[in-house]
């Protein structure tokens, strides 16, 4: 039979040799991993932390032994192969243990090596022993023992990304004390635009994590994390969440091409430029759906699916690479966020224009005592309305993103969004699912049915005394409102017409948008020219600003 090696034994390296035993009984798979276990969930190792997975080998799927029974796959731990010889199709491997090397002939050889967390060299005291990375089993067990036999009760992590998330959250279940540092000014700023982000700050704070952003760390002392501006935090360990690199070096030591992002190049067959070596999960480049330009996705359903379609490729079968869009989903507490596609800044990265519609309908019929609002954004494309993006914050989102990531994968547009026939009972959902409220907004938008401004724009209109018309009821004006902000009610603008004034512009809000949108358009209708629509409302005006 046919010899198969693997480089990796996790998410790509596992999800080769299974595919590969299912289309050919034949064949030798050997899968080589340089760690301790192969097929552990990396995606559930911050919830040891808190002792959701309640035991750390809980964290491990799948034995070598189990390989073997299951699979007649030889998996092999504690080997690193340290060199590929792609003219003799051998692979260089070395016993971690023992020390022994030894050489291993392959006919196809997959290179699924995965990415290394970053500890940047210039931070100062990163390469201290309180100072730990997240990727691996061990790397868990040995920050959760260091946690327990020092007594720490000040963590601070550094990086406010996914992972950085995750781990705040367990840890502040356990009881710790965690303070959380991003340079940038939001957190999740690969998923989400700087107004829904701040419902994921607030929702830290309300968890009581101290939320550190827009501040570099200057240096790592033994017991505290110090900022640019001279602040210290106390912190007995340290997390660096800081993203990571891909394990380009053993490809790139046998003359494979690098991409224009450092990852491994590959073809839409997942081969490298080496002869008969595929690549495939978190070390290679891949190509953006959206903007068709080089990307990097370090998500295990992308790992998974590569690992599928290269070995489908070896074994004749058609494959064809769509590119990705970057569907994830990150806890935060009682909340989900969620996203698919570009940000505004990645759009912009990218040269795209975007417009967006931002929408706060309830989740469930809203006379339901467990009904709360979610918050919604679509961007879509200015001339054409395709779908580019979904961001979303709630109890749960993960229907709402899910949807559009299905839309934007057929190339849908707003219309698409808006005519689509959901699921509805009350306890689940409205009957206009938000995503279809996305879709109606964004519509009428690309139609330039009626004008809005973004929600980001209103301290600027607050600071120049632009007419902000609240058209909520007094009793809800009474409880809070902007400043400045005339109330005039929805129950009562038609009487009180003679306070609109026609020849400057007017901006209307509500709550969400819902009240609001309704009445410009019928300001419009009654020959008003100049009205706006504060997107997102006086809810988003708290939530986001
Ligand atoms: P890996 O799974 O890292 O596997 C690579 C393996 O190759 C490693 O075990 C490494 O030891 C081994 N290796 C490297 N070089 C050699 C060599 N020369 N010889 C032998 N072995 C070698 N993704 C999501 O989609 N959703 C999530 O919720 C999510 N959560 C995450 C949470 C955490 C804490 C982490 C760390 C990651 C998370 N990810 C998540 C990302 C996801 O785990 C990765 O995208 C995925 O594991 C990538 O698969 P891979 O096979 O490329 O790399």
């Amino acid at each position: 039979g046919k010899k198969i090696v693997i480089v990796g034994g996790v998410a790509g390296g596992a999800s080769v040799a299974a595919r590969a035993r299912r289309l050919d009984e034949t064949a030798e798979i050997t899968m080589y991993e340089r760690g301790p276990y192969v097929s552990f969930s990396n995606c559930s190792l911050p919830y040891y932390l808190s002792r959701t997975v309640a035991d750390a080998t809980d964290l491990v799927m799948m034995s070598p032994g189990q390989f073997k029974a299951q699979y007649n796959v030889d998996a092999v731990v504690n080997h690193e192969v340290t060199a590929i010889d792609p003219v003799n199709r051998t692979v260089h491997v070395k016993n971690r243990v023992t020390g022994k090397t030894q050489t291993t002939a392959y006919d196809d050889l997959f290179l699924a090596p995965g990415a290394t967390p970053l500890r940047p060299q210039n931070l100062r005291g990163s390469d201290q022993g309180h100072v730990f990375t997240l990727r691996t089993v061990p790397d868990v067990t040995h920050f959760d023992d260091y946690l327990t036999t020092q007594k720490v009760r000040d963590v601070a992590i550094v990086g406010a990304g996914a992972i950085g998330l995750e781990v705040t959250e367990n840890l502040t279940r356990a009881g710790y004390h965690v303070t959380l540092v991003d340079q940038k000014n939001q957190a999740l700023a690969g998923m989400l635009d700087s107004d829904l982000a701040q419902l994921v700050h607030k929702q830290l704070l309300d968890h009581h994590v101290d939320l550190q952003l827009g501040q570099a760390v200057s240096q790592i002392t033994t017991t505290t994390v110090d900022l640019a501006d001279g602040t210290q935090i106390p912190a007995q360990a340290v997390l660096l969440a800081l993203g990571v690199q891909p394990n380009t070096t053993l490809a790139a030591k046998a003359g494979a091409k690098l991409g224009t992002t450092g990852a491994i190049q590959v073809n839409q067959h997942y081969q490298t430029s080496l002869p008969h070596v595929y690549a495939i999960g978190d070390a290679v480049e891949l190509t953006s759906a959206l903007t068709h330009q080089p990307t990097q996705l370090t998500l295990a359903l992308p790992a998974q699916m590569a690992a599928r379609r290269a070995v489908d490729h070896v074994y004749g079968r058609p494959v064809r690479t769509r590119g990705v869009l970057g569907s994830q989903l990150v806890p935060v507490f009682e909340l989900e966020a969620a996203a698919t596609g570009l940000t505004e800044a990645a759009a912009k990265a990218a040269h795209l224009a975007v417009r967006s519609a931002l929408v706060i309908p309830s989740d469930k019929v809203d006379l339901l005592p467990n009904a709360h609002h979610l918050y919604l954004k679509v961007l879509f494309a200015p001339m054409t309305g395709t779908v580019l993006g979904a961001q979303g914050i709630g109890k749960t989102i993960d229907r709402q993103i899910d949807v559009i990531a299905t839309v934007m994968a057929q190339h849908g547009t707003v219309e698409d969004l808006a005519d689509l026939e959901l699921a509805y009972q009350p306890t689940v959902s409205p009957a206009k699912n938000a995503v279809v409220v996305a879709g109606l907004v964004a519509t009428n938008l690309l139609n330039d049915e009626y004008h809005q401004v973004d929600v980001r724009q209103v301290p600027e209109l607050v600071a120049h005394d632009a007419l902000i018309i609240d058209v909520r009821e007094p009793g809800e004006f009474a409880n809070g409102h902007v400043k400045g902000a005339r109330n005039i009610p929805m129950s009562q603008f038609r009487q009180r017409l003679a306070e609109i004034p026609h020849n400057q512009p007017v901006y209307l809000h509500c709550a969400t948008g819902k009240r609001s949108y309704n009445v410009t358009r019928a300001l419009q209708n009654l020959g008003y020219t100049n009205v706006f629509n504060i997107a997102g409302s006086f809810n988003a005006i708290c939530e986001t600003t």
